[in-house]
């Protein structure tokens, strides 16, 4: 077994990860897979919290656009995290995976209140921590949800999972098919050119506090293993990152 990077970790997955080829909803296979992944890592001896979305079932933005109230449908989308992170937490469990679901709003028959030093506690004790209702506020996102928790827990590194990229272009690969590939990027610049790696919030949030943000292809699970073992996958975002020429052109610098 490969010896592994990093110590602990956090794992952001948008509520499409969980979506599979569906349209909505969740797709047991792919989070059969997730889960295996997950299980595979933290036997590692890697200690790895995560922080699931909800697009897969409501996005509190679109019902806000359709006349909802916005506080009253984020609050929406942070239930409905949790519904997410109960599924993951059968998905691992099923596996013979040891985990807890920490939610930042109470509802303590299904899930522990997120407490910060319990969180750690679990992590010192190889459980994977899953952590569901966002940052408990609305407004937010569970982007910036990941980002704060990884400080939290002082986790070394976000590992955000993408769909259907391999990490960060120089534009959006889905519009310009030219869009080149960053390796390597900071967060300064990312967020300068409006790079859509999590939303500026998170983003700021990762940048003021050198927080550095490992993007991946989700498409193949086993790409968090090999983040974990220091396999070079994806963009590195930190506040570092080696500038890229073609990018550093574009900013005039
Ligand atoms: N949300 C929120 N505060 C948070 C996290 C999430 O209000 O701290 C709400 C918001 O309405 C959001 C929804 O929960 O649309 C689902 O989260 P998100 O859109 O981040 O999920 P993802 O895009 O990662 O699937």
């Amino acid at each position: 077994m490969a010896d592994s990077r990093f110590k602990r970790v956090l794992l952001k997955l948008s509520g499409e990860a969980l979506m599979g080829a569906l349209e909505y909803g969740t797709d047991p296979e792919r989070v059969e897979r997730i889960a295996s992944q997950v299980n595979e890592v933290s036997g590692r001896g890697v200690q790895i919290a995560m922080v699931v979305g909800a697009g897969n079932i409501y996005r509190g933005l679109d019902a806000a656009a359709e006349g909802m109230d916005r506080a009253t449908a984020d609050y929406m989308g942070m239930l409905a995290t949790v519904l997410n992170a109960l599924t993951l937490q059968d998905a691992l469990e099923k596996q013979g995976g040891h985990t807890r679901v920490l939610s930042a709003i109470q509802v303590t028959e299904v899930a522990e209140p997120y407490i910060r030093r319990r969180a750690i506690r679990h992590l010192e004790k190889g459980r994977i921590v899953i952590f569901a209702a966002g940052t408990g506020n609305p407004f937010f996102t569970t982007d910036t949800a990941a980002a704060l928790r990884a400080l939290e827990i002082r986790a070394e590194v976000i590992l955000m999972a993408k769909h259907g990229v391999e990490g960060v272009y120089d534009a959006d690969p889905a519009k310009v098919p030219d869009a080149k590939f960053l390796p390597e990027i900071t967060h300064r610049q990312a967020i300068e050119r409006g790079l859509r790696i999590m939303d500026s919030t998170a983003l700021s949030l990762c940048m003021d506090n050198d927080l550095p943000i490992y993007v991946f292809n989700m498409a193949d699970e086993r790409n968090i293993d090999r983040i974990v073992c220091g396999e070079r996958v994806g963009t590195i975002v930190s506040s570092d990152g080696a500038v890229t020429p073609a990018l550093a052109k574009g900013m005039g610098q």
